[in-house]
């Protein structure tokens, strides 16, 4: 660690000593540490599999067989995957009392498996760990899907109705969960600190929510090895890998 990066995150230990009302927002940069891909980084997973536009998903059989391939070879990762350091310092905030909000653009789960309270973590993009039929809403574990898949089953279909079966994820196109973006931006405007981690910052909604938050007045720390269009309004900016930044940091703060 250099000297300009050990005064950042220096600064950000005295911002979170003074915090009490924390919002992390978090993409899937806090996961890369657990061996899960980003989207945009190389060797991420655009690298590997095209997009399923929600459109496309719905109205064309080859797609869903193009999507069920993608999750068939993907769901593994996420299923094994376990919290790193970045997700248990983000924990650890909320056992300190000081964590308001996760808000979350990953979908895997991990910030519930860290520790933190399901009621705390609010999921942008839904998650992976649930298959719901478009028709009719039936719920099942994506675990009990994947055997079928590997058994050869292309395209599953609802056991209830034989409707459309979808990965309880929100995919390009389709519409972001109603409460949970209100939840969010209502988080981002009250917070007293914002603390965006891993995140490229581009996908929207969930991009503007640290710029709702600077504008209310929030302090900013953004921690993300490339840079983001919110650095230059950011209190602090840390270029570091995100469990090793989150935990020097939470290392400072419980020294005093
Ligand atoms: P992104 O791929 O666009 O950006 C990830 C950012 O994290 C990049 O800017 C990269 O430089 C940075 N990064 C990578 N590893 C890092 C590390 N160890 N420490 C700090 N920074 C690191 O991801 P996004 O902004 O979350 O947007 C992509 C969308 O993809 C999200 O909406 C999400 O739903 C989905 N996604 C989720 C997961 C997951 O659940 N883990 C994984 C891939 C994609």
């Amino acid at each position: 660690m250099d000297i300009d990066e050990a005064r950042a995150i220096e600064r950000a230990a005295e911002l979170v000593r003074q915090s009490w009302k924390i919002v992390v927002f978090t993409g899937a940069g806090v996961s890369t540490e657990s061996g899960i891909p980003d989207f945009r980084s190389p060797g991420g997973i655009w690298d590997r599999y095209q997009p399923v536009e929600f459109g496309e998903f719905v109205a064309s059989r080859k797609a869903r067989e193009r999507y069920w391939i993608r999750s068939r070879e993907t769901y593994p990762t996420l299923a094994q995957a376990q919290p790193n350091p970045a997700h248990l310092a983000i924990a650890r905030l909320e056992q300190m009392g000081k964590l308001d909000r996760v808000i979350t653009q990953n979908v895997d789960g991990l910030h519930q498996k860290a520790g933190n309270s399901p009621g705390r973590v609010i999921e942008l993009h839904g998650n992976t760990h649930w298959v719901i039929c478009l028709n009719c809403n039936h719920r099942s574990p994506r675990d009990r899907w994947q055997p079928i898949l590997e058994s050869g089953v292309a395209v599953p279909e609802c056991p209830d109705c034989g409707g459309i079966l979808k990965v309880s994820t929100v995919s390009f196109g389709e519409a972001m969960p109603e409460w949970e973006t209100r939840e969010a931006e209502r988080c981002s405007r009250g917070c007293d600190l914002f603390i965006a981690v891993g995140s490229s910052l581009v996908v929207y909604p969930a991009a503007q929510m640290p710029a709702y938050a600077a504008g209310a007045g929030a302090r900013l720390i953004v921690v993300n090895m490339t840079p983001t269009y919110i650095d230059e309004h950011a209190d602090v900016v840390i270029r570091q890998k995100a469990g090793v930044a989150l935990a020097e940091i939470l290392k400072r703060v419980e020294q005093g």
